[in-house]
């Protein structure tokens, strides 16, 4: 089955209405590694399965929000989340948390009330405490005060709280001073030629100095390279995401490949 990447689309809004009523939705898990204590942390990447082909989120994540259905839609990761939590901490060694990816829409017509009800309702109903669960969300001037004081209550109640992609947009420093976020994602674009420019190196350095102080917890993501991930292990990084831990895995997959149980 083919990935559509590149056309745009063009989708009425019943047929998206439809594709989450339908749950025509797959959600692959890539391990985020701790590299002191071994743990290792999932997050869930969203897949259309439409026509025969699977859809990129970067296509269909822009049309849910513009048609403002993120809610239903994250409702989906959650029931997902759910269904496969008890499964993913019995079968997989050091299982310690799962990562959701949060679009700022929901901070739009107050839909983040709405979603951390129904999320930790279904948390508590299954036993699964928040500090297991990590809600990323990217830089954007969607966020405003009411939004990081909602995060920062969140992150209270014992959610990780990450930004995401730190270092592609231009208020980086504002989101580090504020309390909302305990958990800093580095862009792949910073870890990108980490090895060759020394530039990079000393912002990434830079950070982790500064993030260490500050409390955060830090992943580097898109680490593809052992000489990546041997660098970045050596300037003290917490966590390890990319192609060289692991490429997002359906769970059947992800078990086979990190079947270490027993
Ligand atoms: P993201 O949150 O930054 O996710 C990381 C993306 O980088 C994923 O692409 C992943 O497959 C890819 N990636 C991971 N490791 C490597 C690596 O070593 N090298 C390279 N080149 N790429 C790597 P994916 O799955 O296509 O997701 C794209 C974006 O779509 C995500 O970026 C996220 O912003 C969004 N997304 C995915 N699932 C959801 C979802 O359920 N809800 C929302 N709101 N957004 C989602
Ligand atoms: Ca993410
Ligand atoms: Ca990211």
């Amino acid at each position: 089955m083919g990935q559509r990447q590149e056309e745009e689309l063009h989708l009425p809004y019943n047929l998206v209405k439809q594709s989450i009523s339908n749950r025509q939705y797959k959600f692959m898990y890539q391990p985020i590694l701790n590299v002191k204590t071994g743990g290792v942390g999932l997050e869930m990447l969203a897949r259309w399965q439409h026509e025969g082909e699977w859809i990129s989120p970067l296509q269909f994540i822009p049309v849910i929000e513009e048609q403002g259905l993120i809610t239903d839609f994250n409702k989906l990761l959650v029931d997902q989340l759910i269904a496969d939590h008890q499964m993913l901490k019995e079968t997989l060694k050091n299982f310690s948390f799962i990562s959701l990816n949060l679009s700022p829409y929901i901070f739009i017509n107050k839909e983040e009330v709405k979603f951390m009800q129904y999320l930790t309702e279904r948390l508590r109903e299954n036993n699964i405490m928040a500090s297991e669960v990590c809600l990323e969300i990217t830089e954007s001037s969607i966020l405003n005060v009411h939004s990081f004081s909602f995060l920062e209550e969140s992150r209270k109640e014992g959610f990780l709280i990450a930004i995401d992609d730190f270092g592609t947009g231009f208020s980086s420093l504002e989101y580090l001073i504020g309390n909302s976020f305990n958990v800093l994602k580095l862009d792949i674009a910073l870890i990108r030629q980490i090895t060759t420019k020394p530039r990079k190196i000393a912002i990434v350095d830079s950070v982790l100095m500064l993030s260490k102080k500050l409390k955060y917890r830090v992943i580097a993501e898109g680490v593809e390279t052992k000489e990546q991930y041997d660098l970045l292990n050596k300037l003290g990084i917490d966590y390890i995401q990319g192609y060289y831990i692991s490429k997002p895995l359906f769970i059947e997959d992800l078990f086979r490949q990190f079947n270490l149980g027993n």
